[in-house]
């Protein structure tokens, strides 16, 4: 290890260390042990050099005092925590996504899974928008800024530092344009669809790059169909049915600045003949539609999480089984249901469990054409489950 060890210690407990060795980045603050390195010492976001009981090394970090998860493990080596190892890390992250797409459109890097805790930094073309949840990563910004513009030269840099982890951390929100200037909206582009995305106001870091994989999926079933698309934000997986053909599509969602967005993608791809917006409670919406006979090929469900924390499960997993069994009343006989859940605490079976219990109510019989999972742009760290967060299903639901 060349160590670093001028950063102040945190020692764990006695056995503490072994998830850590087991793959783990992240310290409990009841793993410290505090009678030798009280928690109270350190300041939010302040550089650590993390021992175990015996005083052998585990790595370098970074540490909140204040929050439950009160430390995370940045590197093994026990190199500093610089602008060079945030460099180096963005390089291994840009090689896997220069492999796996052609054009500069994804997540550049997520969080754990690509060595940065607390950073998640996404890509539309020269435009980049980073993020920081934590304090520890707050605390390394301008190295952070510093590194993506080395790495990719790019012409605008946002930091968007609007996610509701960050409260937790203490830490205020703020947008940010840090270089070059936003004068146009950013575009992601997907399956030669350019989506327009507010990097301001948006939800997240501006675009879902997560489903892109699972988007792509949509071209066997959707050619000469009518898709709904429930729960659209910007209309992605809509507009990518058009684009593959589909004859008819309807996007819903609640945010009237979402619908906004999805007319100006419909008209910025020159859908308007195809594909229509509509602001509205997707449960309202689905009921109504139903009231109606009204009646699509594919139906579309790729809510919020509904279950946000644990307590929420049982009322969250039943609001997935309710919205699977609506869009199912407005499916045609022989339909296509695809439903997503981007909940960490959802299982994948529960969401299945939920869509076999609504075909039943109805007495209809599904089959599970396609399992789901994010797109290789965010990876999985094996040993870290909150990284393997988004589930579905491409399902086919027929008479019994
Ligand atoms: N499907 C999108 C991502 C959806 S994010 C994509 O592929 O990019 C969830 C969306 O659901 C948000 O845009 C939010 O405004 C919308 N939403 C939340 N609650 C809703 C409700 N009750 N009815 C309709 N839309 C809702």
């Amino acid at each position: 290890m060349t160590g670093d060890s001028d950063y102040p210690h945190l020692i764990l407990r006695r056995g503490e260390e072994r998830r850590l060795r087991g793959g783990h980045l992240w310290v409990f603050s009841n793993e410290v042990d505090v009678a030798k390195t009280p928690l109270t010492a350190f300041k939010p976001g302040e550089k650590i050099w993390i021992v175990d009981h015996a005083g052998k090394p585990l790595g370098t970090g970074y540490i909140n005092p204040n929050t439950l998860i009160c430390a995370r493990l940045v590197d093994r080596a026990g190199h500093a925590l610089d602008h060079s190892l945030i460099s180096h890390r963005l390089g291994v992250a840009l090689a896997l996504r220069e492999r796996l797409y052609a054009e500069p459109y994804y997540r550049l890097l997520f969080g754990e899974s690509d060595g940065l805790p607390g950073l998640t930094v996404d890509r539309f073309g020269d435009i980049i928008v980073a993020q920081a949840t934590t304090a520890g990563m707050e605390a390394l910004r301008e190295e952070a800024s510093e590194a993506l513009l080395q790495v990719l030269d790019p012409r605008v840099l946002v930091w968007k530092n609007d996610s509701s982890a960050r409260a937790m951390e203490g830490l205020p929100d703020s947008v940010e344009v840090v270089h070059g200037a936003l004068d146009a909206p950013a575009i992601a582009r997907e399956g030669g669809v350019d989506f327009a995305c507010d990097l301001i106001n948006g939800q997240k870091t501006g675009w879902f790059y997560d489903q892109r994989g699972n988007r792509d999926r949509l071209a066997p079933y959707v050619h000469g169909k009518r898709v709904l698309d429930v729960f659209s934000y910007l209309g992605g997986w809509g507009l990518r049915a058009a684009a593959f053909g589909a004859s008819a599509v309807d996007c819903v969602d609640v945010s009237g600045r979402a619908v906004a967005g999805i007319r100006d993608n419909i008209a910025l791809n020159g859908m308007m003949d195809r594909v229509q917006a509509h602001a509205a409670d997707a449960f309202d919406f689905l009921k109504a539609a139903r009231a109606e006979r009204r009646r699509w090929d594919v139906v579309i469900l790729d809510p919020p999480a509904f279950v946000k924390r644990k307590k929420d499960f049982k009322e969250g997993a039943l609001a997935y089984r309710r919205i699977a069994e609506a869009a199912m009343q407005v499916l045609e006989r022989d339909g296509i249901l695809i439903e997503c859940s981007c909940s960490h605490h959802m299982p994948r079976e529960v969401l299945l469990d939920g869509i076999q219990l609504g075909a039943r109510h109805l007495d209809r019989f599904v089959q599970v054409l396609e399992p789901l999972s994010q797109s290789p742009d965010h990876p999985v760290h094996p040993a870290i489950p909150e990284t393997n967060y988004l589930k579905g299903f491409i399902t086919r639901v027929l008479p019994a």
